[in-house]
Order: structure tokens, then sequence, then C-alpha cells
């Protein structure tokens, strides 16, 4: 859904056919059976998207799909893990940024295969995804799990109430490091 809004019903027919997933056009798996939608399919469509729109136009796609998955996952996760209560609103940036990652990362965890590790310094949050989907089993020169990125960088800009936060992936599996690190600057940029 979040790739429809970014590239259209019929970008999105035209992915998922170059990609032999003939059997998701008009058929999104939904988020009621977990574990529906397989690495290889995640990581396929990121390379589909390079492949349509060319590395650097699939990689910045892919940037903006991570940013329009958010609200989807707040929608379906949100409430369950006390995201969107008046008690969260309320606590201080610094506070909902360690409690956000923690929670945010609990649910990969805990419902998905993806593996994450939440590590915080003092200036910074490291994002350690262990298992990745986006990347698998994929080579690349440079960092490719873009959607990750976008999506925590909406996730910040929502947890801030607007606030738009450095976010860069500095490690990445498929580029032979240990895991795929996303680096947080805790300080907004505005
Ligand atoms: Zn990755």
């Amino acid at each position: 859904m979040g790739m429809e809004e970014v590239i259209g019903l019929s970008g999105v027919d035209a992915v998922l056919r170059l990609a032999s997933l003939e059997q998701f056009i008009r058929n999104y798996p939904t988020t009621h059976s977990d574990r529906a939608f397989s690495f290889e399919t995640v990581s396929l469509l990121q390379s589909t998207l390079e492949q349509v729109y060319g590395p650097r136009g699939g990689r910045g796609l892919a940037l903006r799909v991570g940013r329009s998955c958010f609200k989807y996952g707040l929608k379906e996760y949100g409430s369950m893990l006390g995201l969107t209560e008046m008690a969260f609103r309320l606590l201080s940036l610094p506070t909902k940024l360690h409690t956000g990652a923690k929670t945010f990362g609990d649910l990969f965890n805990k419902h998905t295969d993806q593996k994450v590790r939440v590590e915080e310094k003092d200036d910074q949050i490291f994002w350690h995804i262990e298992r990745c989907p986006l990347c698998w089993e994929r080579k690349a020169d440079e960092p490719i799990c873009h959607l990750a990125v976008g999506l925590l960088q909406e996730a910040l800009y929502w947890l801030s109430g607007g606030k738009v936060f450095d976010v860069t992936e500095m490690a990445c599996i498929a580029r032979g490091d240990s895991t795929c690190t996303i680096v947080i600057d805790k300080t907004p940029l505005s």
C-alpha cells in the first residue's frame, strides 16, 4: 500500500509482474496473516524497483515507500504498543525517542523474522538490523536498505510532532558488514 502511494497502482502492477509476483497483483497479503510475506519477496521488490526505475531512482522511491509505510504500521500496531496514547504523547522528546525505539524494535522482533537490536549512546541511536529482509541475499557496494531509513525517518517525524532527523544507513549486510546499521542523530535538524 505504501508503494502504491508512491508509484501508483499501475507502477505496483508493473513491479509485481516483472518480479514474477503476479499472485499479489491487486491482492496484497494482509497483516493478519503473520509472516505471509517472505524475506525473498521483500528483497525482490527492492531490487525490482531499482530495475524498473534505475538504481538511483529505485532507491529514492524505496525511501519514500518506507515513509508512506509508517502510517499503515501505526494504524495496525500503534494502539497495541501504546504509542498513540496520550500518556506517551506527553513524554519529553528524549524519553519518547528512547521508549519509541525500544517499542518499535520489539515489534519487529516479536511479529516478524527481522531481528533488530537498539543501541543507545548520548547523541545517537544505533538501529542494528541483524537479520534484514530488505537486502536479503543481495550484494551491493553501498548500503541499500532505503525503505528502513524512510520508515525510521517518518517514525521520528511522527514521534517528535514534525521534526526532521538525520537518519543514515552506515553499514549493510549486502556490502559484507555484519549488520545493517542505521544511525539516528537524537538532535533534530529542524
Ligand atoms: Zn539490509
